[in-house]
């Protein structure tokens, strides 16, 4: 389905990143992906991906600086060829309450989400619109239409990407360029287990569907959005989200 393309996914290494990255070389495509300190799973998924046939570079890349996520965009294409797929993935989190929220805390979460993946979009979309093509897919979350508790910036930034990504969407679209964003639910991921399990197991009792997603449930549907299927999503923000929110 994306034979011949060239995909940039960030924060590539593992979780949702990762399972996209393969399912997108699975489906044909050639790979750069980003992470952040996380050398050796980030070496495990470049395996995976060469196994698959596929050529890949990836990178030690913080997207919260700009400078560092326009070289590696630049490394991308001198490496692999123009983007066709960005994936704009990379993210982390923090839980406090708002009380206690500094404004490093702010920065840090809401710089990683929201102006990282800004940046990141621009950065690929110059070319995209030279070459009248391309798709962008911004991870949102189902916590930024539901809010949450003790995850202010969080819920913050997530609204922001579905806002920039419908507002892109409209300069993009008319130039061949889609741009949608997902917005998952809860998905097993490090990002999850790393709340405390009594969390995760209320959580999980209160979701019509009773399980958290799987990273690669998310991959299926940025496959869905990327490829040929997908020509008429503009704007839309998908969320596989297990029943959480419904809308
Ligand atoms: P994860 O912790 O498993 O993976 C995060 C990835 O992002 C890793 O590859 C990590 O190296 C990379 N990363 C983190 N900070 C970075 C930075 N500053 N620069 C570059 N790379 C960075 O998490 P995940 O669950 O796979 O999350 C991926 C995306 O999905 C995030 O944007 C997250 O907010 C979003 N999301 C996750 C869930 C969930 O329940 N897991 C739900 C909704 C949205």
């Amino acid at each position: 389905m994306l034979t011949g393309q060239i995909a940039l996914v960030t924060g590539g290494s593992r979780g949702i990143g990762r399972a996209t990255a393969l399912a997108f070389a699975a489906a044909g495509a050639d790979i750069g992906f980003c992470h952040i300190d996380d050398a050796d799973t980030a070496a495990a998924t470049e395996a995976e991906i060469r196994a698959l046939g596929r050529r890949v570079v990836s990178a030690r890349v913080d997207v919260a600086d700009i400078a560092e996520s326009r070289r590696f965009a630049a490394q991308v294409e001198a490496a692999l060829g123009p983007i066709d797929i960005l994936f704009n993935n990379a993210g982390s989190n923090i839980t406090k309450p708002f009380e206690d929220i500094t404004e490093a805390d702010f920065d840090g979460v809401v710089d990683v989400h929201l102006k990282g993946m800004f940046f990141m979009a621009q950065h690929v979309y110059r070319g995209m619109r030279e070459r009248g093509r391309g798709c962008i897919i911004n991870v949102a979350s189902q916590l930024g239409i539901k809010g949450g508790p003790n995850i202010a910036p969080y819920c913050a930034a997530k609204a922001g990407i579905a806002g920039f990504t419908r507002a892109l969407a409209w300069e993009a679209a008319p130039r061949g360029i889609r741009v949608n964003a997902i917005a998952p639910g809860p998905i097993d991921t490090d990002l999850v287990r790393r709340r405390p399990l009594e969390w995760q197991e209320a959580f999980k009792a209160r979701l019509p569907a009773g399980r958290f997603g799987t990273a690669d449930e998310i991959a299926a549907t940025a496959l869905l959005l990327a490829g040929p299927h997908g020509g008429y999503y503009v704007g839309a923000t998908l969320s596989p989200n297990g029943g959480d929110v419904m809308h």
